[in-house]
């Protein structure tokens, strides 16, 4: 059993104290990792904090050639990575190259949008003031907290620590427990890179056990946050003026019209749902559909999905893998027990062995059963029928987040009309909602988080306007 480091001021640091990361396939342990404490994680911090000092002086060319080494290492070492994810949660051996695959794109894009990033000069002459010049520069924040979820372990972390980078920040990254292994794996390629030490640093811990010592700590400048709701809003009540970006959990509604394309809105629909077992946070959460075309609907959902096929990731043949653990299933089946209890219809699914789930489509849901408010993160699809669109807009907008949202339609007015009148961070008009491609803002309102990300405004967020203002006699 492999026992893994962490990396900390330009060395791999480990500890006694270990905890075990278990294989979601198998329930077994994969390996361990150091279980930091306070003064490790302040070590993290401290090495941070000192090196942004010469780090925010490089010039960009620096920096861009250390970002350039790090797509490279993280080239070379992506069959590994994937391997791991493929064992450490429990994603498609496919899934996790094409998530590796589009991070290597990210840290390109980070780059190329990093040049594009240029100061803005004022004319200060307006209200009776003369002779005045303001040149505005974005400039690095500090150390900023990386704290990423497991189910991109690569992709979501890469997205916080390459705009962090390349902007002239220093970074405490902490992954989510599941998904460290990966996590360390990719930190070795940007060791491997060349940054300087205490440029990047890694912790590792369980949140419960560490979160209260990263959040707290005095030298964090930005902290950019990604996973559930819950822990969002702790780290939001326990955050004192730090600058804080929020991606949170969702409870996305796909609004299918009569007039819909059913069997394309069908396919969309069961992929936004079912991929990688729902564990996503832009997955199609809640089907609202026109009651005069529900049955139809169904029908090409059950095809799809009956097709699919469920068991470990190892096997590239399986759709559907486990969960990402034991107490994800068990929340999963209470919430189908729960919709049938209350008059829910299951369709199909409703089966657990162990951690594995196999997917469930439930008709007739309603507001008094759990499934209609809660996000499951799992194979689990409730159908919610309307019969007007007011009603289809007041059923989405009836939850309190508020991330994506999808409308599937052919009459462009009506999706339009829709889109205006849901309260998310983006709608989708003919397609499930997705984050992505990466260079798009993302954001979720309401429950759903603040701030924004996406590659320009994930360093905008990272940064701040720092202005000189020049004034100047013009008699000399
Ligand atoms: P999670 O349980 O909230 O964990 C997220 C991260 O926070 C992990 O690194 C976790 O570490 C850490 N953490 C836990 N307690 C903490 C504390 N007290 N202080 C500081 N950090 C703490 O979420 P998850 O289960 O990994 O991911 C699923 C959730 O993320 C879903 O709700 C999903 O919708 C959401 N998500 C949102 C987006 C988005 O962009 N909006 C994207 C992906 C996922 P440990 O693992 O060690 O506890």
């Amino acid at each position: 059993m492999n026992i893994y480091k962490t990396y900390i001021n330009g060395e791999w640091i480990g500890k006694e104290h270990n905890y075990d990361i278990l294989n979601p396939n198998t329930l077994t342990v994969l390996g361990k990792v150091p279980c930091l404490g306070v003064e490790e994680i302040d070590k993290a911090f401290t090495a941070a904090d000192e090196a942004f000092n010469s780090w925010k002086k490089t010039s960009l060319s620096f920096r861009i050639s250390l970002m350039e080494k790090w797509v490279v290492e993280l080239s070379k070492a992506k069959l590994e990575i994937a391997t791991m994810m493929n064992n450490e949660i429990a994603k498609s051996l496919k899934d996790a190259l094409s998530e590796v695959n589009r991070t290597i794109d990210y840290i390109k894009y980070t780059i190329e949008e990093m040049k594009r990033i240029q100061p803005k000069v004022y004319n200060g002459k307006a209200w009776g003031v003369e002779n005045k010049y303001a040149i505005f520069n974005r400039v690095p924040l500090g150390v900023v907290l990386a704290i990423s979820p497991f189910n991109y372990p690569i992709n979501l972390s890469v997205a916080k620590i390459a705009p962090a980078l390349i902007a002239g920040n220093t970074v405490v990254f902490k992954s989510s427990t599941q998904g460290t292994i990966s996590a360390i794996l990719m930190s070795k390629t940007i060791e491997k890179a060349g940054f300087p030490k205490g440029v990047f640093n890694m912790v590792t811990g369980r949140g419960r056990d560490i979160g209260d010592s990263l959040i707290s700590n005095p030298h964090i400048k930005m902290i950019s946050f990604t996973g559930s709701t819950e822990i969002g809003k702790t780290i939001a009540s326990k955050n004192s003026m730090k600058p804080l970006v929020l991606e949170m959990g969702g409870k996305d509604p796909a609004i299918v019209l009569e007039d819909a394309d059913l069997k394309s809105a069908a396919i969309k629909i069961a992929k936004g749902a079912f991929s990688f077992n729902g564990q996503r946070c832009t997955a199609v959460k809640r089907v609202l559909v026109s009651d005069k075309i529900a049955d139809a609907l169904i029908t090409e959902l059950l095809e799809i999905i009956s097709n699919y096929k469920v068991g470990y990731a190892t096997d590239e043949n399986n759709f559907i893998t486990p969960l990402i653990s034991q107490g994800s299933a068990n929340f999963v089946s209470d919430l189908i027990k729960d919709a049938k209890e209350q008059g829910a219809k299951v369709l199909i699914g409703n089966k657990f062995v162990r951690n594995l789930a196999w997917p469930t489509l439930i008709d007739n849901v309603t507001k008094n059963m759990k499934i209609y408010y809660e996000e499951p993160f799992g194979p689990v699809l409730p159908i919610i029928r309307f019969s007007t669109i007011k009603e289809a807009i007041s059923i989405a907008n009836d939850s309190s987040y508020g991330l994506q949202a999808s409308v599937f339609t052919t009459n462009i007015n009506k999706a339009m009309d829709i889109a205006h009148k849901i309260e998310s961070g983006s709608v989708n008009i003919n397609s499930a909602p997705q984050r992505g491609p990466d260079h798009l803002p993302f954001l979720g309102i309401k429950d759903s988080g603040f701030g924004v990300q996406g590659i320009a405004d994930s360093i905008d967020s990272m940064t701040t306007l720092k202005g000189i203002v020049i004034n100047y006699d013009e008699n000399n």
